[in-house]
Parts: structure tokens; sequence; C-alpha cells
């Protein structure tokens, strides 16, 4: 079938003005952050109900057309790209918060729910939320529990996984599965809802998510190190967990704090430049028991004591703490500008992770096969230092094609990954496979475990349809 006939005949699946074809429409929806391949999909769906998506699946099926599920298209690693004619099914439309339920405390929602509107429903019931990261004003909860983000508060709180109370989802053969439908407790075999999360839209289209919500955090309080040494940064996340209760340890080099401060006109927050910085953000209230305004107290004067303590051992060169909330966010600013500071060199990414026990021998060998192997280019560095994971950016220079920076910085990738292998790290800590990273998948997971993940695969979608090409190849 030719594309226009595919596109005339997919109109009769939906209502009209809910299947779109024009090319800014294809160009926009076919495509994510990453932008390393160029979108061409046949045409993109806007259902607004669970069975407009199994009409898609079953349209699909028959015509034996991929579907790409699209979020907030946010994702870093071509996830949610059309490249190869594929229809794009965009869950922007099915984005209602559907039950607030206070006494279990959990919020379902629709998939294309954005991330921050889970919050703010979460917030208005006097809950919280905690999945929270620089792209939670785009993405959708979909996109999230798709590539399990995790983001700036994983110390605490866990990735997207850990909130997933129950997924309504419509598989590759068109049944709609509601997994676990909110309980806390329930042995009764396989939890599927687990699958679902991660899976990037090869499993199945989810359509509705069931959160679990906590109670809001007490008050938190930001310092920022200035550090030497890579390999201090592990003691000093060692030395703040022990005593506090973190909200986050987060580090970022010179280089990407230049970027932030330059795109957003902020100020440095030290007199002079370090080649490291690391972000700690502590309860202030949650360490110990007693009076608010003692507990407060209490925090900060140990997480004081521990900076000066780091600065006069030489694992901190300075220390910069927050003194109130407004200092807090303004040193979080430093922190959560970096990917749009430096989104306009089109980096190539790395996103790797490794147990925080062996981040000090990590480091020391990633740093080096980093220097060999990009002695001529920029390389951005940052990360969620605390849960292990690692941000690589290489920033594109001016004059060469995407195609033959990607070529360029994947040479590289061999050394890296071999790095990953040793420490038993992931390729792919949160921002999942996608189409870039499936060619190293193997350096995460054993031959057999990819066997199984292609079996589950022919379970769910025996014909194909989701999302090809993404995560793995079928049998
Ligand atoms: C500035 C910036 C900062 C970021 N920081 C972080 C971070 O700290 N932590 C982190 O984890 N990520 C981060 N990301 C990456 C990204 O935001 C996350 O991966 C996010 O979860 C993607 O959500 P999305 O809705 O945009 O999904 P998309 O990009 O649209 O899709 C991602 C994947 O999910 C699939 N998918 C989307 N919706 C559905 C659905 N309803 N059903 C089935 N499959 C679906 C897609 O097919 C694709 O494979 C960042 C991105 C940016 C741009």
């Amino acid at each position: 079938m030719n594309l226009q006939s595919l596109q005339a005949a997919l109109r009769h699946t939906l209502p009209e003005g809910r299947i779109l074809t024009d090319e800014p429409a294809l160009s926009a929806f076919g495509q994510d952050w990453s932008a390393f391949a160029a979108p061409r999909p046949a045409a993109v769906a806007l259902p607004q109900s669970v069975e407009e998506l199994r009409s898609l699946v079953a349209f699909a099926r028959r015509h034996r057309v991929g579907l790409v599920p699209s979020g907030g298209r946010t994702g870093l690693s071509g996830g949610a790209v059309a490249a190869a004619g594929e229809i794009v099914v965009s869950l922007r439309d099915l984005n209602r918060v559907l039950e607030l339920d206070p006494v279990s405390r959990t919020l379902r929602v629709e998939a294309g729910a954005v991330t921050r509107a889970v919050q703010e429903a979460a917030a208005g019931a006097g809950l919280y939320y905690p999945v929270e990261f620089a792209a939670s004003g785009s993405s959708q909860i979909g996109g999230n529990v798709a590539t399990n983000a995790g983001g700036l508060q994983v110390i605490r709180y866990g990735p997207t996984r850990d909130w997933v109370a129950g997924l309504k989802v419509v598989t590759g053969c068109g049944e709609v599965l509601d997994l676990n439908r909110g309980l806390v407790k329930n042995a009764s075999g396989y939890d599927l809802r687990h699958l679902f999360v991660g899976s990037e839209g090869t499993l199945g289209l989810i359509a509705e998510v069931t959160l679990r919500l906590t109670a809001p955090p007490g008050p938190r309080r930001a310092l920022l190190l200035a550090v030497d040494e890579l390999a201090s940064l592990p003691e000093l996340l060692g030395r703040f967990r022990e005593a506090l209760v973190l909200n986050a340890f987060e580090f970022f080099c010179d280089a990407a704090l230049g970027a932030v401060v330059e795109a957003r006109g902020l100020a440095r927050p030290f007199a002079g430049a370090a080649p490291w910085y690391a972000l700690v953000d502590f309860d202030l209230g949650a360490a110990n028991a007693g009076d608010a305004a003692g507990l407060e107290g209490e925090a900060m004067a140990v997480a004081l004591g521990i900076a000066g303590r780091a600065v006069a051992a030489g694992l901190a060169a300075d220390a910069v703490v927050a003194q109130d909330d407004a200092d807090t966010r303004r040193l979080w600013r430093l922190r959560e500008g970096i990917s749009e500071a430096i989104a306009s060199r089109h980096p190539y990414k790395n996103d790797l992770s490794v147990t925080v026990s062996r981040l000090p021998g990590f480091l020391a060998e990633l740093e080096r096969v980093i220097r060999a192997g990009y002695p001529d280019l920029e390389v951005v560095w940052f990360g969620h230092l605390g849960d292990g994971n690692l941000h690589l950016n290489v920033l594109r220079p001016p004059g060469i094609s995407a195609i033959a920076f990607r070529e360029r910085c994947e040479a590289v990738n061999d050394a890296v990954f071999a790095v990953v292998d040793r420490f038993e790290g992931s390729v792919s800590a949160e921002h999942g496979v996608g189409l870039f990273k499936k060619k190293y998948l193997h350096h995460s997971r054993s031959a057999a475990e990819i066997a199984a993940m292609r079996g589950i695969k022919a379970v769910f979608d025996p014909d194909g349809i989701l999302n090809p090409g993404k995560l793995i190849d079928p049998l």
C-alpha cells in the first residue's frame, strides 16, 4: 500500500482532525530531543480513548505498519523517533486526571498527563509525587513509565518504577490489561506491570497509570562544593549520606557550570573556578527527633561541619551554603539548567551507571578513557552521582555533520563500554536504549537475558508493530 492510500485508510480509524499528515506535524511528532535521526513518519494519530488505541493497534496489525508511542518527546535516546514510515501515536490528548484517592494515597491519570501536572494534582491534595527532573514540564507520565525515568531525587525516593501502583495498557495484540489495580500487596503470580515499566513502547501502549503518592518532604537546603579531584566526589557523598537525609547528590564539571552561567546570565558561585562541583541537597528536619526549629539548626550545623572538615582535609576546595529557600533554588538552577544550556551544541550523550560503592574505580578508569578518546573535543560531565549515574556529553564542533559526529563518538564507545563491562554497570541508567544504544545492550544484559526479552516481546507484540527497531530486534 502506498503512503497516500495508507493515510486515507488510517483516517477511518479516528474522528476527523485527529490524524495529521502535514509536514510540520510529521517533523515535530517524528522526533525527540536526541535529534540524531531525521523524522519520517507516515502520519500522526491523536487518540482520546482506550478504544481508539485498540483501533490503531488493529489497523497496524492489518496493514503491517509500525506504531511509535509518543509522549512529551523529551527522550534522549531516540525512543520516540519515527524515521521509517511508522504511525506516531501521540498520547497528548489522553491527559486527564481520573481519580485521586487520599486514603490509599494514589493518583490515577491518563498516560498523556504532563509530569508537572501530576505533581500539581498531588500537591493539591496535600500529597507529593517525587519524581522530578529538568524536563518535568514537558514529559508525560506514560513516557516516564516507559523509560523508568529517574531524575534528581532518586537517592531518596527511587525512580518512577517505585511509584507505579497500576497500569492500563493496550498490547500489540489489542488486548487491554489492567495490571495490579493500585494494590499495595498482590502475591498472585507474575507482576506484569513491571515488564511495562522501562519497556520503551515495545510491549504496549500505556493508557493509564496509577501512581503512589507520599507525604510532602520537610524544608530543605542545598550547598555547593568546589572540588579539585573527581576521585574526591564519592568520599564526599559517603560523608554527607552518613550524617544527613539527602534529597540529592549531584555533580557537574566546570564546563557545565560555564554553559549554564552563560546561557542564563547567572553569577558564578565561587570567585575562582574548580574542575568539579557537588550539589548536596538535604532535609533540614528528617535526620533527628525534636522540635522543628531545633532540628533545622541541627541538620544545618551537621552539614556545615562536614563541609568545613572536607575543605580542611583538601577533599573540597571551597563551599557555599544556601541560607534560605531562595538561595537553595539559586544553587539548583546551576545544575538543572545544564541540559538546556548545552543543547545548541548537539551533544552526543552517554548515560552510564554503576553501583555507588564501585564509583571510585569506575570514575578513575572512565576519566582516563575519555581523555584518551576525545583529546580534541569538549566533554561535559554531570549527573546524579548519588545514584551512581553519570551523564557524559561530547559537544559537536561546528562544521561536522550529525552523522559524522555520531560515528566519531561511537568509535570511542567500545572503550567506554569496556569500562562499564568491567564494573558491571549499565549502558543506560535512565535515558533508555531506544535507537542509539541498542547495539550496546549486550554490555549490560547477557545473551540469555536478551533472548528472554525477545520472547516477552513475541508474547505481547507477535507482529512486531510496537516501536519497531527500538531497544531489541525481534526473534
Ligand atoms: C532537559 C532534559 C533533562 C532530562 N533529565 C532527565 C533526568 O534527570 N532523568 C531521566 O530519567 N530522564 C531525563 N530526561 C529524559 C526524558 O525526559 C525522560 O526519558 C522522560 O521520561 C521521557 O518522557 P516523554 O514523555 O518525553 O517520553 P518520549 O520521549 O515521548 O518517549 C520516550 C519513550 O517512551 C515511549 N512512550 C512514551 N509514551 C508512551 C506510552 N504512553 N506508552 C508506551 N510507550 C510510551 C516512547 O515510545 C519512547 O520509547 C531529560 C530530558 C531532557 C530534555
